[in-house]
């Protein structure tokens, strides 16, 4: 973490300094988020790094979540925690899934464990699969919003009521109701539906959520309980001979455990609430199904019975207007467009993934910066996600409720799993070429980073303090793209290198990203952050030697940023070259969005490309 560049203050450093005008209660906002789940809270996240920017979130409800909902914490998401700056407090307070059980009916009435696997597999990504109620993971994101200089909090007791679009620097207009009948209204220039599956934003679209009936009611409760079932503290999939299927999920803190309940198939226009679930009924269930094994319940935490409905929109944007073709102002992200069964564990995630894929591009419109067409890439690439992720809940949710009749009918279950980890991981997205993903041309000089898919992230050694790191943990939520330049071999960052040439183009030429889209007035990494990591090991490096770009001066004492270079890590914990396959000989450049994803794989010398591939979206003020 850096701090002090613009002097020393005392205190927590990620309280950073509060402008003096607060956005809360503007009537005119450039960003006004609706709901404050994972989706809208990920996005205010991302918006409040943003002084420039003013982002509002309402929210219904009249405070914080306190329980329930989701819990499952992928991979990628973690990831995605470290560049927002709490994955640290994520890790510690989380139940970290490392095994999975599989039982299956046994003789008259026992149940057998069957297998016993890792649940995610080796160098999937540095970060682990983990369970953590989801209002600890609004709480750090309400942490995020608050430390910005925005001092950003949701505006909690108003419901969005209407929307509608009409012409103007701020052609939005939404109309909150608040308590008491009381109205507010909202003039923005972006709107962003996080409302859920019931978004009133999707409404106001004219926008459904199209895909199967539910049909399969679930049960699921969070409880503190006493039993003989051996595994109760790993996360464990149950099928039994006559009474349906359990999911065990162990939950943070060592003691509470969650349990996913299969319940009866819902008849034609039946809801989940038809039913009149109760906690009882359910405890009852999961005793039959866990039997010859005891369960105690002695507290519920929290417990609730939904359908499983697999739906996702044709579009999360106003792009279609009832005048044809239009600029998207209006978009929908997380359950307001696409539900799914909770046997994944994707909700949360893929909604948090919705928002910071949206975020950055909404700030370098809003800025200026890029010009309206990079927000269409927002449905693209998410819309085609979500169509994934949904086939992906209907198999899972089909084998998962599936009475298996044979052994081999069990295992297909477990094969199916395994086989899907990755995706569970979150680590499989990978999106299409488009304006912001070149093609994979040059994809042979670094194999391990994959065009189209996240940055993954490798051991490196930071050469001016040489602290152990993890590459990825430099890559924060701050909305720069990343040009990260891997040396050829010979290359020790000296003035005949490819580096120091790079660094030269980068720093001189006109036609290069950062002479012409860097704001003057700014620092010289305020928008493109090149780093580079060097072959040698780091205590054989001359730091002095380095070209300026990778000892910028910033600031207003012009203080020398030394977190720029990297060495390939010696000392058994992992070489980047090796283990993310880059050439050697030639090196290679990656360009890196600021949400993570590896957009282009280039040569050191390609500047034409380099330039061509930011002129293709970028524009200057
Ligand atoms: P949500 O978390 O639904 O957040 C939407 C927010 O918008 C809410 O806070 C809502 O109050 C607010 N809102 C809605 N309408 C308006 C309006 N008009 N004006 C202002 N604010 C509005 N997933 C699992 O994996 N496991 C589970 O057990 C599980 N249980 C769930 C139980 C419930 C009751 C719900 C609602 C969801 C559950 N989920 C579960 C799903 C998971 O929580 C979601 O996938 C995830 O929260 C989606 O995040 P989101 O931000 O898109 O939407």
């Amino acid at each position: 973490m850096q701090y002090h560049l613009e002097g020393y203050r005392s205190g927590d450093p990620s309280l950073e300094e509060a402008q003096s005008s607060a956005v809360s209660a503007s009537d005119t906002v450039d960003v006004l988020i609706v709901g404050a789940g994972p989706a809208g809270l990920t996005l205010a996240a991302q918006m409040s790094a943003f002084r420039n920017i003013k982002t509002r979130i309402i929210e219904r409800k009249p405070g914080p979540l306190e329980v329930g909902q989701a819990d499952g914490v992928a991979c990628r998401s973690v990831e995605m925690f470290e560049a927002f700056g709490f994955a640290e407090k994520v890790l510690k307070e989380s139940y970290w899934v490392n095994e999975v059980a599989f039982w299956r009916p046994a003789g008259e009435n026992g149940l057998v464990r069957v297998d016993r696997i890792q649940d995610v597999e080796d160098g999937l990504s540095e970060m682990p699969h983990v369970i953590l109620n989801q209002a600890r993971v609004h709480d750090f994101y309400l942490d995020v919003m608050h430390n910005s200089s925005h001092r950003m909090t949701p505006d909690y007791n108003r419901d969005l009521v209407s929307l509608t679009r009409g012409h103007g620097e701020y052609p939005l207009t939404a109309v909150l109701k608040l308590p008491g009948d009381q109205t507010e209204t909202i003039s923005a220039k972006y709107v962003i539906g996080c409302d859920g599956a019931r978004s009133a934003v999707r409404r106001s679209l004219g926008i459904e959520l199209k895909g199967e009936a539910a049909r399969q009611l679930w049960g699921v409760m969070d409880v503190l309980t006493v039993t003989d079932f051996p595994d109760i503290r790993l996360k464990a999939a149950i099928q039994s001979a006559d009474h349906g299927s359990i999911l065990i999920i162990p939950r943070e803190g060592g003691y509470m455990v969650r349990l996913y309940i299969e319940l009866d198939e819902l008849s034609e226009d039946e809801r989940a609430a038809d039913r009149n679930v109760t906690s009882e009924m359910l405890i009852e269930k999961a005793g039959q199904i866990l039997a010859p094994y005891s369960l105690d319940v002695k507290e519920v935490a929290w417990w609730s019975a939904y359908e499983i409905g697999q739906r996702v929109c044709d579009v999360f944007d106003d792009r279609d207007g009832p005048n044809g073709k239009q600029s998207p102002r209006i978009f929908i992200a997380g359950d307001a467009c696409h539900t799914h069964s909770p046997k994944a564990g994707q909700g949360m995630n893929v909604s948090m993934a919705d928002a910071f894929n949206l975020g950055w591009k909404l700030a370098a419109v809003v800025q200026g910066h890029a010009g309206p067409e990079l927000l269409s890439t927002y449905s693209d690439e998410r819309r085609s996600k979500a169509k994934e992720l949904i086939d992906f809940d209907k198999d899972m949710a089909r084998l998962f409720s599936a009475k298996p009749e044979t052994p081999e009918e069990a295992a297909q279950f477990q094969r199916y799993f395994q086989k899907h980890g990755r995706y569970t991981a979150g680590v499989e997205t990978r999106y299409d070429p488009s304006l912001i993903i070149d093609s994979d041309a040059n994809q042979s000089l670094a194999k391990g980073f994959p065009v189209g898919m996240r940055f993954h992230s490798a051991p490196v050694i930071r050469l001016a303090d040489a602290k152990p790191m993890q590459l990825g943990h430099a890559l924060k939520a701050d909305g720069r793209w990343r040009l990260i330049a891997f040396a050829s071999s010979d290359d020790e960052g000296l003035v005949t290198g490819q580096i120091s040439k790079l660094c030269a183009f980068l720093q001189q030429d006109p036609t290069s990203p950062l002479c012409k889209y860097t704001p003057e007035a700014n620092d010289i990494d305020s928008c493109f952050d090149l780093r580079a990591v060097f072959q040698q090991e780091h205590a054989r490096m001359d730091l002095a030697q380095l070209p300026d770009l990778l000892l910028p001066r910033k600031g207003r004492y012009g203080l020398i940023d030394y977190e720029k270079a990297f060495c390939a890590d010696a000392s058994g914990r992992g070489d980047i070259f090796e283990i993310r396959e880059i050439d050697r000989r030639q090196g290679a450049l990656l360009i890196v969005r600021p949400d993570q994803y590896v957009a282009h794989v280039l040569a050191l010398g390609d500047f034409d490309d380099i330039a061509a591939f930011f002129d293709g979206f970028l524009q200057t003020d």
